[in-house]
């Protein structure tokens, strides 16, 4: 007997019960004659089935034999609750059901999807989008050892550090540079080595929270630094920070408010101001700057970001920003600024604990090496290219794109073609808007059935092998399409979701009167 023909892949829990209750659902009537739990085969005469002895020289018997006791568990339990029909206990129903068991066991958890949000670096769909040469450049480093922590021109032991330093420090002028598993991390890092025990002064409109628990007073804590805020809310003057400095101050900090605006009656001190008050205590001025463009977002016509250059330019001594947010690379916290700081933070314990891994180091220097390019970059770069993609042709894609996603979802919903407003993500540039375009689709029926017809649709999305994650705003679906670049990724999935929705063409007659 041949190997049981392939069905779906992906999938999860969800599909392995399923596959319980598609064989065991009493197909023709409520009597049909139901199962008992003595009916059940013991594991081994089942694993003996022509098809799971298929499975086991695929996968081996540990994984087939732990799905085979589990299936049959579960046969078990439905049997005892007179809920499992007699075919279901049928030799080669048991061993299909094994199949997709083992198959929904070996799907993977983490997949791709497509991300229709609007938003473009979305902390919860993986931020940046790696660039062509950094998968590529991952893939070989990853693949056989590499010069990680060795010296090629010596032969001797070398620093993981330098494999980036040297493009850091060149592209923002920075004398000296390091890198750790993420901005946060660099955060605690810079605050640990250059106040720890000492204290810090912040303003008070900067005490940010990041999310995920990073609140500037906590890290402040974390790295063992005493935080002395200064100011107020909406202002704070540069006497403030002259006031402020004493015997136990180490650092000055300002913190980028990256995910929030103060707006009105507002006053700050720029880092300029607050690095000659610094300086002329003998301290240093390092400034948590989020995401950190490495290019001047507004020469491609987008919201202005500060940039590590002019922060370092304006004195700071230490500058601190993301990896995968507007750089557009791997997770991680790269520190910039002065050969002395620098030199403190790399030799401070802690570094040992938060260095980066081979991993995303060399996505990150393939990353670095491309903005050797800046003409070039807003292509090379994925999360540039789509901030960058203009209006008109994403609105043009969903004009290409309305018939055959109206066609999918017809009659049960409409499609109509929309301008949208998009965000960059990620806390950057938190209001401005980015204009955009893409579908919106409404439900067509009684207004007060609509919303559950929105969630039917959204979990038919999120349902697909290639999830796609929308958002639900004013009654509608809207999918924003400046993060489709391969349309097909989308076209390709419409029959499998009209399937789920019961809409479309074969579906037309069926679905009339469901609203
Ligand atoms: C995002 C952000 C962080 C945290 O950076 P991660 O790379 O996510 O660890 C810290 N500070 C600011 C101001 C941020 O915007």
């Amino acid at each position: 007997m041949s190997r049981p023909a392939e069905s779906v892949v992906d999938g999860s829990k969800a599909q392995a019960a399923e596959a319980v209750r598609d064989h065991r659902r009493p197909a023709a009537a409520a009597r049909a004659p139901l199962a008992e739990p003595k009916d059940l085969p013991a594991v081994d005469r089942l694993l003996r089935e022509p098809a799971a002895t298929a499975l086991v020289s695929e996968h081996g018997h540990t994984l087939v034999a732990a799905q085979a006791r589990a299936l049959l568990e579960r046969c078990r339990g439905e049997a005892r609750a007179g809920r499992l029909a007699a075919g279901a206990v049928a030799l080669p129903a048991l061993a299909q059901a094994l199949q997709q068991a083992v198959q929904a066991r070996l799907a993977p958890r983490m997949r791709a999807v497509l991300n229709l949000t609007g938003t473009v670096i979305h902390t919860n769909l993986g931020r940046a989008l790696l660039a062509d040469e950094a998968l590529a450049h991952l893939l070989v480093m990853m693949a056989g050892p590499n010069n990680l922590e060795y010296d090629l021109e010596s032969g001797g032991r070398g620093d993981r550090d330098s494999l980036v330093e040297e493009l850091l420090t060149a592209l923002t002028g920075a004398e000296a540079a390091t890198v750790v598993n993420n901005n946060a991390a660099a955060v605690l890092l810079t605050i640990a080595a250059l106040a720890r025990g000492k204290e810090v002064v912040v303003s008070r409109g900067e005490l940010v929270e990041i999310g995920g628990a990073f609140r500037m007073p906590d890290v402040m804590a974390a790295a063992g630094a005493t935080l002395v805020e200064v100011g107020t809310t909406n202002r704070t003057h540069a006497h403030d920070y002259e006031r402020a400095i004493g015997e136990r101050t180490a650092l000055l900090m300002k913190v980028h408010t990256s995910n929030y605006a103060i707006q009105g009656f507002t006053s700050a001190v720029d880092e300029a101001d607050i690095a000659r008050i610094a300086h002329a205590h003998g301290l240093p001025l390092a400034t948590d700057l989020g995401s950190g463009s490495l290019v001047d977002l507004a020469a491609y016509g987008l919201p202005r970001e500060p940039t590590p250059q002019e922060k370092l330019a304006a004195g700071c001594d230490v500058v601190t920003f993301s990896g995968d947010k507007l750089l557009g690379g791997p997770q991680a916290g790269l520190i910039v600024g002065s050969k002395a700081a620098i030199e403190r933070i790399r030799k401070f314990p802690m570094k040992r604990a938060l260095r980066m891994s081979k991993l995303p180091l060399a996505a990150l220097e393939a990353t670095l090496r491309l903005y050797l390019r800046p003409e070039r970059v807003a292509q090379d770069l994925p999360t540039l290219r789509l901030l960058t993609r203009p209006a008109a042709a994403i609105r043009a894609l969903a004009e290409a794109l309305r018939p055959a996603v109206a066609a999918a979802l017809a009659p049960r919903y409409e499609v109509a073609v929309a301008d949208l407003q998009g965000q960059i993500g990620s806390g950057s540039l938190p209001v401005e808007r980015l204009p955009s375009a893409g579908l919106a689709i409404t439900p067509v029926g009684p207004k007060k059935l609509a919303g559950r017809a929105l969630d039917a649709l959204a979990d038919a999305l999120r349902g697909l092998p290639t999830p796609v994650i929308g958002r639900i705003a004013d009654d509608r679906l809207l999918l924003d399409l400046r993060c489709l670049e391969d349309a097909r990724l989308l076209t390709g999935q419409l029959a499998a979701l009209s399937a789920t929705l019961g809409t479309g063409a074969s579906n037309e007659e069926r679905g009339d009167g469901r609203g």
